[in-house]
């Protein structure tokens, strides 16, 4: 088959006027701590209904961030998917607390409800209950927030959605981060997700005390707030409260965020016409293509297929075909209560049975802005040239 520049799974899209916003910020006074992260925090908040927005350095921080907020210490427990990055685990371990995970659902991939209900009722008869569940939206497609809400209600845990795929989704017809379902929503601004600052996240919430907690934490447990001061000798003084960290995000990070966030709808939209294109080109081949639930819009950040039950000891050799034709597929997720760290802890294969089959014939193809028609079409005939190859027809 034809050879093709390398296409990645995933990759940022930056214009000139993105680079120019950068520049300018190189240009000003502020490199960091300047105007731009408050006019990037807020400009986030109000495109997704948050009244309050606190950036970070990247997704993990601001991970760990909302769960020093929420008080997230030893002892406590920390349920999330076991189908996601480790991030969104490792946030709880900072803080001393022991995590535990939620199977998933077989169609969307997401935490399961019904599961998370299930484990929760064990979990009361056993005074075992987790103090914060993090629903990670896998893909861009939101969690059934909804329900995993009332389960909150009922047994009186905090919610942080990992929004880190999602920024630009919709649940319900209003956008994921506007916390409706939540305490905190975060996103990542890694270069693979929907829009990028280089490196860079943002936890949004609607609750004031959340938001200056988070603050604080980002800023070495500092505060110059007159009602929160000891005392106030003059305008230089500020007073460490708590032992928190350099979280901050730079102006140049801000800066390309915010220019990036001017183009999300249009990202996203692209994004659905690649998704639209794969349906049509892989409608004949005998794979899963992402299920779309209809409680709302996914911003697309993957794009997973599955192989057939019967052939899923075909995924390495396909996945090495389409390395091999420069194609850049990558596997979404490694199951994290199977990584050493996490089997140290005590977990094993076995644990999460669903999570650990979708694992094993899973396969995200490249979904990205600047994609083209014709490299799906490419993507697609070395897909269907590998799968033939290993009897899948
Ligand atoms: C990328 C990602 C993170 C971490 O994001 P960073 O900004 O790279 O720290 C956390 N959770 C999920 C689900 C992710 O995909």
């Amino acid at each position: 088959m034809m050879n093709t520049d390398f296409i990645p799974y995933g990759r940022q899209a930056i214009s000139e006027d993105d680079i120019a916003a950068v520049v300018d910020v190189l240009r000003s006074d502020f490199l960091t701590q300047g105007p731009c992260v408050e006019t990037f925090e807020q400009a986030v908040a109000k495109k997704v209904g948050a009244h309050f927005a606190v950036a970070a350095n990247s997704a993990t921080s601001a991970l760990h961030l909302a769960c020093l907020a929420l008080r997230v210490t030893e002892g406590d427990r920390v349920w999330t998917s076991p189908n996601t990055f480790i991030a969104s685990a490792n946030c709880a371990r900072y803080c001393g607390a022991e995590v535990d995970f939620v199977d998933i659902d077989p169609r969307t991939y997401n935490l399961c409800a019904d599961k998370l209900a299930e484990k929760l009722a064990l979990a009361k008869l056993n005074n075992t209950l987790p103090k914060v569940v993090i629903p990670v939206h896998f893909a861009g497609q939101s969690c059934d927030m909804q329900a995993i809400h009332q389960l909150s209600q009922k047994y009186g845990f905090r919610i942080i959605e990992d929004a880190s795929h999602a920024i630009g989704a919709t649940y319900q017809q209003t956008s994921v981060g506007n916390c409706r379902y939540s305490d905190i929503c975060v996103f990542s601004f890694h270069p693979v997700k929907i829009i990028t600052s280089g490196e860079g996240g943002m936890a949004l919430t609607n609750q004031p005390q959340l938001a200056k907690q988070m603050r604080t934490q980002a800023h070495q447990g500092t505060t110059k707030c007159a009602d929160e001061l000891t005392q106030a000798p003059g305008d230089w003084y500020y007073e460490q409260h708590t032992l928190g960290f350099n979280y901050r995000m730079t102006e140049m990070q801000a800066a390309l965020g915010l220019s990036q966030l001017a183009k999300l709808d249009d990202f996203i939209a692209q994004r659905h016409q690649q998704f639209a294109l794969y349906a049509e080109l892989l409608r004949a081949l005998p794979i899963t293509l992402p299920y779309q639930s209809n409680d709302g819009r996914s911003s697309l950040h993957l794009y997973p297929i599955l192989l057939p039950k019967s052939h899923i000891s075909a995924r390495k050799a396909v996945f090495d075909a389409l390395r091999s034709a420069n194609i850049g597929t990558q596997v979404h997720y490694i199951p994290v209560h199977t990584q050493p760290y996490y089997q140290a802890l005590g977990f094993a294969w076995g644990d999460f049975p669903i999570a650990e089959d979708y694992y094993h014939s899973t396969l995200s193809l490249p979904m990205f802005v600047g994609l083209t028609p014709a490299q799906q079409g490419y993507v697609v005939a070395v897909l269907q040239q590998a799968l033939a190859e290993q009897g899948i027809r």
